[in-house]
């Protein structure tokens, strides 16, 4: 692969794929190199809330159908790795798996993952009651007690929106205190949120799906049994974006620091989806990035 187009986009989920929508129909020659499959996070799951498909669909069969809408246009996909990139060159160069790349514009959209706990049977036992996203999982614990594990603001608010829709919550917490900002905990109060305090989860129970966690007291070392249909790991994100570093301008967190317009630090580059700054990471807000990128990319492409 040494070729040279207008808009490259690093990554396959659905800010990359509507970005690489939004380029190929205005006519811009586009590529998107993608390491795994189309889909990205999504490719995992099945989806409830994106609009338009009235039953769930399957995560994996919407990044098929974004890749499909977008190459329906003329972009092209290449199922590689970048491993290094010059941004600050003209054009910019991308070192991929399948040999370097060139474009005018570089639209990074390689998303953040969520951080896991590394627990024994973790990675089994997702989608079979653990899981790393409230918003888009709660629904399936409805009328059922979850653990949720964690104490900053986003564990905080996730076991304020599952208490709205399941039986009972607890928030399982290492410290004795939140990290989490004061206004939630009269939240936390009202919604009957249980906090167990100066814990960690060390295990999960459960063959097919879990049927609860064990806990490990870490003032005392006494471990205990909790009853749950599910286990929510609210434990931060980890973004995909130490191959921008000493490039762009990140946050502490390693997100890439862009605004609505998607522009970063340098000039011809754009950060899309859940790899920048921003306070709500799903499908939707992913694929609004896309289209904000390539709308912002024009005052550069139409030169
Ligand atoms: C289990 C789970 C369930 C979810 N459920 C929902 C839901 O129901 N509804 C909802 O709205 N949101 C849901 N989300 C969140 C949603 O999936 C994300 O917000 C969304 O996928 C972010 O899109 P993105 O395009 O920014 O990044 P991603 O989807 O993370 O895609 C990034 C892509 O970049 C690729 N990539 C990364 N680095 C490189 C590289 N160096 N070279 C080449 N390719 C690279 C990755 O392989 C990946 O395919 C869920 C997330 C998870 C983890």
């Amino acid at each position: 692969m040494s070729q040279s187009y207008d808009v490259v986009i690093i990554g396959g989920g659905p800010a990359g794929y509507t970005a690489g929508l939004y380029s190929a129909r205005s006519g811009f020659t586009t590529a998107i190199v993608e390491k795994l499959s189309p889909g990205g996070q999504m490719a995992t799951t099945s989806v409830d809330n994106y609009p338009g498909f009235p039953e769930t669909i399957d995560g994996f069969e919407l990044g098929e159908k974004m890749q499909q809408g977008a190459e329906r246009f003329g972009a092209k996909t290449f199922f590689a790795t970048v491993s290094s990139v010059d941004l600050k060159s003209d054009p910019k160069v991308l070192e991929t798996s399948s040999g370097p790349i060139q474009a005018k514009v570089v639209i990074i959209a390689t998303g953040a993952n969520p951080r896991h706990l590394g627990l024994p049977r973790e990675e089994n036992m997702s989608g079979k009651g653990v899981a790393y996203c409230a918003t888009c999982d709660g629904r399936m614990f409805k009328d059922k007690v979850v653990a949720v594990n964690g104490g900053g603001n986003s564990a905080v608010e996730d076991a304020i929106y599952l208490a709205k829709i399941c039986k009972k919550v607890y928030l399982v917490h290492r410290r004795d205190k939140l990290r989490a900002t004061p206004v939630y905990w009269d939240s936390l109060k009202k919604n009957g949120v249980e906090i167990v305090w100066n814990s960690t989860v060390k295990g999960i129970l459960g063959d097919s799906k879990v049927t609860g966690v064990e806990l490990e007291n870490v003032k005392t070392g006494a471990t205990s049994e909790l009853s749950v249909d599910g286990l929510f790991v609210a434990i931060g994100r980890k973004p995909e974006s130490s191959l921008f570093a000493g490039q762009l301008d990140m946050d502490k967190a390693g997100y890439i620091i862009a605004g609505e317009d998607t522009k970063t630090s340098l000039p011809g580059v754009y950060a899309a989806g859940d790899v920048r700054t921003k306070a709500f990471r799903q499908i939707i807000t992913a694929a609004s990035d896309g289209a904000n990128a390539v709308h912002s990319a024009e005052e550069i492409l139409m030169k």
